[in-house]
C-alpha cells in the first residue's frame, strides 16, 4: 500500500502562545513520518484560525512562509470549535487520503498518530483517540464529563467513552461526514453514525502547553446541551410520559374528591377546583408532549441526514 497523504487539521482560537510550540512538534512529527515512509511527502498541517482576536493568523502566515507544509485557513468570524473542524475537513478533503484532527494545545499525545496510521493501514476508516486517564483534568471537569457520557448513553446516543475530537478519518469517511446537513454539529455523536471499520487508540492526556482553555464552564454547559438536543428526542418523550402519569393521577384524585364531596366533608367549590387542576394539568402535558413529538420529527427531518453511507459497490 502506498503511503497515504495525511492532513493534520488543527482548529486554533486565540492560540498565539501555543501555536509555535505545537507547530514545531508537528514539523518534527511530519519529518519522522515521511522519513519512515508512513505518510506521503505531500502531507500537510492545516491550521484553521477560528476568527481569533490575537496574533494567531500572523503566526500561521509566518509558519506558512517558512515551511510550505503548513497551510492556513482563516474563518471570518469565531464559528466555534466544531465548525472550525468542519471547515478544515471541508477544505482539505479532496487533497488527502486520511486526516487527523487534533487540538492546538498538544493536550492530546501526538505519538498516538503512529497508532492511528497503523490502524488505517489495517483498513480502518475511523480511528478514535481515547484518553485512558484524565488525571490532568480537574476533578470537576472529570466528573462532569463522565456524567455527561453516561447521560448521553441513557438518552440513546452512541458515543465513544472518553474520546475527544482527536481522531483519524479516511477520505471516504470525511466525505460521508460532510454529507451531514445539520447546522448544530456535535461531531462526537456524528462520527459513530458513519459506521465503517473502526478502531480505538489509547493515549495519555497531558496539560495544555501554553495559553488557557477556551472551554470555560459556560461553553461546556452549552456543549452538553447541544449534544443532547442535537441527538435525542427523549426529553420530549419524557413530557408525554409525565402527561400520562398526571392524567392517571388526576383520575385517582377525581375519585378521591368525589368521595369526599359526597361524604359531605368538603367546602363549596373545592371539588370542582381541585378536579380541574389535576385533570387539565394531565391533559395539557399530554397535549404538549404530543405536539413535541411532531416538532421532534420536523427537527430530525430538517437535519437532512444522509439515509445511508456507502461503503462499497461491487459490480
Ligand atoms: N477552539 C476553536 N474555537 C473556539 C474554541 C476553541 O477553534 O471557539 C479550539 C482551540 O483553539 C483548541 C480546541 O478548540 O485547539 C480545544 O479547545 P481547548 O483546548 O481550549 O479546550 P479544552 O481542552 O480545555 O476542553
Ligand atoms: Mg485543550
Amino acid at each position: 500500500m502506498k503511503a497515504p497523504v495525511l492532513y493534520i487539521v488543527i482548529p486554533c482560537y486565540n492560540e498565539e502562545e501555543a501555536l509555535p510550540i505545537t507547530a514545531k512538534r508537528m514539523a518534527e512529527l511530519l519529518d519522522d513520518l515521511t522519513q519512515k515512509q508512513l505518510v506521503d511527502a505531500k502531507s500537510r498541517v492545516t491550521l484553521v484560525d477560528d476568527g481569533s482576536r490575537d496574533k494567531t493568523w500572523e503566526v500561521i502566515c509566518a509558519l506558512n512562509a517558512e515551511d510550505k507544509r503548513f497551510e492556513g485557513v482563516k474563518l471570518a468570524h469565531n464559528a466555534g470549535h466544531m465548525n472550525a473542524l468542519w471547515a478544515g475537513m471541508r477544505m482539505v478533503c479532496e487533497f488527502c487520503d486520511a486526516l487527523v484532527t487534533i487540538d492546538a494545545d498538544l493536550q492530546d499525545d501526538v505519538n498516538a498518530i503512529y497508532g492511528f496510521l497503523e490502524k488505517y493501514r489495517e483498513g480502518c476508516d475511523v480511528v478514535y483517540g481515547v484518553r485512558n486517564d484524565r488525571s490532568t483534568d480537574t476533578a470537576f471537569k472529570r466528573t462532569t464529563a463522565q456524567g455527561f457520557y453516561r447521560l448521553m448513553k441513557r438518552l440513546g446516543v452512541e458515543m465513544v467513552y472518553n474520546a475527544a475530537d482527536y481522531r483519524l478519518l479516511s477520505r471516504r469517511a470525511v466525505e460521508a461526514l460532510l454529507q451531514f446537513g445539520e447546522v448544530n454539529m456535535f461531531l462526537r455523536g456524528m462520527v459513530p453514525l458513519l459506521g465503517f471499520k473502526t478502531a480505538e487508540v489509547y493515549y495519555e492526556r497531558g496539560e495544555r502547553v501554553a495559553g488557557e482553555s477556551k472551554y470555560p464552564l459556560k461553553k461546556m454547559v452549552a456543549f452538553a446541551i447541544e449534544g443532547i438536543t442535537s441527538f435525542s428526542n427523549k426529553p420530549i418523550r419524557f413530557v408525554t410520559l409525565l402527561g400520562f402519569l398526571f392524567a392517571v393521577l388526576g383520575v385517582a384524585m377525581a375519585v378521591y374528591v368525589l368521595v369526599t364531596l359526597f361524604a359531605g366533608h368538603s367546602v363549596a367549590g373545592w371539588a370542582s377546583t381541585i378536579m380541574s387542576i389535576w385533570l387539565l394539568g394531565g391533559i395539557q402535558l399530554i397535549a404538549l408532549g404530543l405536539i413535541g413529538e411532531y416538532v421532534g420529527k420536523i427537527y430530525m427531518e430538517t437535519k437532512r441526514r444522509p439515509k445511508f453511507i456507502l461503503e462499497e459497490y461491487r459490480k
